[in-house]
């Protein structure tokens, strides 16, 4: 059904690369990008995350590529995460050619940046901040840029990089060809195209015919009853940034989420049945922090169907929520033994494979526990932050064993950590998460502050009264402190950067590590 990638008209060379990569065939985005950018036209790609756009214009810019000295492509992407990987792929499609593809972005040493420049590139990927801080200073030569790519456009332009990019294009060459690629096609993005692109033909990709690429997908066979235990279990071993639950009901939302709440992790409800574009308002609701501030749409990591949906393609949107900005995700759905047919139906449409998994047992969650111990021991070996205390181990050497004196540490710090548990369930009953705003301090039991001390610091420096502040939850190292909402920014503007028991202290609103949303869309 599909083309091989031997069917365009590529140099051994590149088809080496790709079949190296372990790519066999094209994705569709490729199959009808691929043969009209190797013609020279401008396109428009329009498909979802983790469907092969880089490959899509990177095949080509390869393939008409060859080793120079100075740039003759060059690619604009919105994240410094995403310019690295798009660099690497077109270095592994460009590895046979000897083509040099390089990342350029804010944060890394420019001075390193010019001399890799200076050496010779052929491709640049670049987030348009530091691409226009490069053309300013001169050390970015574009005369011979022939191929210009806007990657995630959509992404770019929410992160306000739009005058940036206008003010690039306006410095390349205009015999050149461009391409945009963006999940999304706003209005903005169409006034660009039209102003900058030659007659741009448009690809678009459906979701339907789409392989979801970037998003591991697998099921849990798991009896109704068992559902939120082994949701809570999932959460404990996978570790979240942010977890989408879709259920199949408002009463299923409301109760899920309740019981997460007693669980004590942070979750919200939020309710409808909505179209496509309710749905990106209430995303951007639970942005704005009806949950939790601080949060951002691409920190979603895992998608649960905690009840399977009704039909493909709502399967395919709700899985398209993790998996953003270049981040992997996970999407994981709950199948009862019932709906095993309605399993095999969505693989079949949606033309997708969803691995069997097994859940974690009780002993899986607690090792994922003792490794999440074990790194940070690494760290803290590493870092040399344990010279503290070596004195401390001396002495007890003279009558135990090293075995027993670490084992018993250890002892010391896993019933630190279940007593930080109770805390953070405490922290987290219903009317604390609704009315205040979860604030993250850099200071903890480690630097000798106890919660009277956080009380005073808060309340002297802001200037409210004391009683106003929530729970505070103290850790080794950093503390979580509850304020009212409307009183936040003020503490956090004048806690931030003061100076508690002679430390620096660092306030910025929590990040909730096993936040969950629940969501009740139906077939949309
Ligand atoms: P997008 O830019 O659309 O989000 P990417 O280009 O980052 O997607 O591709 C997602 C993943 O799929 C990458 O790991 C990439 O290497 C892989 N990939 C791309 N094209 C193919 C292909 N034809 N066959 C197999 N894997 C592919
Ligand atoms: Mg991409």
């Amino acid at each position: 059904m599909y083309k091989r990638f031997y069917n365009f008209d590529l140099s051994d060379e590149v088809l080496n690369a790709l079949s190296e990569m372990g790519f066999e065939k094209p994705t569709p985005i490729q199959e009808s990008a691929v043969p009209p950018a190797m013609e020279g036209l401008d396109i428009i790609g329009q498909a979802q995350t983790g469907t092969g756009k880089t490959a899509a214009f990177g095949i080509p810019i390869i393939e008409k590529g060859k080793r120079g000295k100075v740039p003759y492509a060059i690619i604009l992407a919105p994240t410094r995460e995403l310019a690295v990987q798009v660099a690497q792929e077109l270095n592994k499609i460009g590895k046979n050619k000897g083509i040099l593809s390089v990342p350029i972005y804010g944060g890394q040493s420019i001075d390193r940046q010019i001399r890799s420049l200076k050496k010779g590139v052929d491709v640049v990927v670049g987030t348009p901040g530091r691409v226009l801080d490069h053309i300013r200073r001169k050390t970015l030569n574009l005369k011979n840029i022939q191929t210009l790519v806007l990657d995630e456009a959509d992404e770019m332009l929410n992160m306000g990089f739009i005058d940036d990019i206008e003010t690039i294009l306006k410095e390349i060459p205009a015999e050149r060809q461009t391409m945009l690629f963006s999940a999304t096609m706003p209005k903005e993005i169409i006034r660009i195209a039209a102003k900058y692109m030659n007659n741009p033909k448009k690809v678009a990709v459906d979701a339907k015919n789409m392989i979801v690429l970037k998003i591991k997908q697998v099921f849990y066979e798991v009896r109704e009853e068992y559902k939120i235990k082994a949701l809570t279990r999932l959460l404990d071993v996978e570790d979240p940034s942010l977890t989408l639950v879709f259920c199949h009901t408002k009463r299923e939302v409301d109760e899920v989420a309740g019981k997460l709440q007693q669980m004590g992790y942070y979750a919200g409800a939020i309710h409808g049945d909505f179209t496509q574009s309710h749905r990106d308002e209430m995303m951007d609701k639970f942005k704005k922090g009806d949950i939790e501030r601080g949060l951002d749409i691409t920190d979603v990591s895992h998608v649960v169907n905690y009840s399977i949906p009704q039909n493909p393609d709502s399967y395919i949107h709700r899985i398209g929520r993790t998996g953003r900005a270049g981040k992997s995700g996970i999407a994981i759905t709950f199948v009862t033994p019932r709906e095993y047919r309605q399993l095999r139906l969505i693989e079949r449409s949606a033309k997708t494979r969803i691995e069997k998994a097994k859940l974690p047992t009780r002993d899986e969650v607690r090792r994922a526990r003792e490794q999440e111990i074990l790194d940070e021991i690494d760290d803290i070996i590493k870092d040399e932050n344990h010279s503290g205390y070596l004195a401390m181990v001396d002495e007890l050497s003279s009558r135990y064993s090293q075995r027993d004196i670490a084992a018993s540490a250890l002892s010391l710090i896993f019933s630190d950590m279940e007593s930080d548990e109770e805390d953070e369930v405490g922290l987290s009953d219903l009317t604390s998460a609704k009315n205040y705003v979860r604030l993250f301090m850099t200071v903890g039991k480690r630097d000798r502050v106890k919660v009277a001390d956080i009380v005073k610091s808060i309340a002297s420096g802001a200037n409210i009264p004391g009683k106003k502040i929530g729970n505070i939850a103290l850790f080794d190292k950093f503390s979580f402190v509850e304020i009212p909402h409307d009183l936040a920014d003020k503490v956090i503007s004048s806690v931030d950067n003061s100076v508690l028991n002679g430390r620096k202290i660092r306030v910025q609103p929590a990040r909730a590590k096993k936040s969950v949303a629940l969501d009740s869309v139906r077939a949309v």
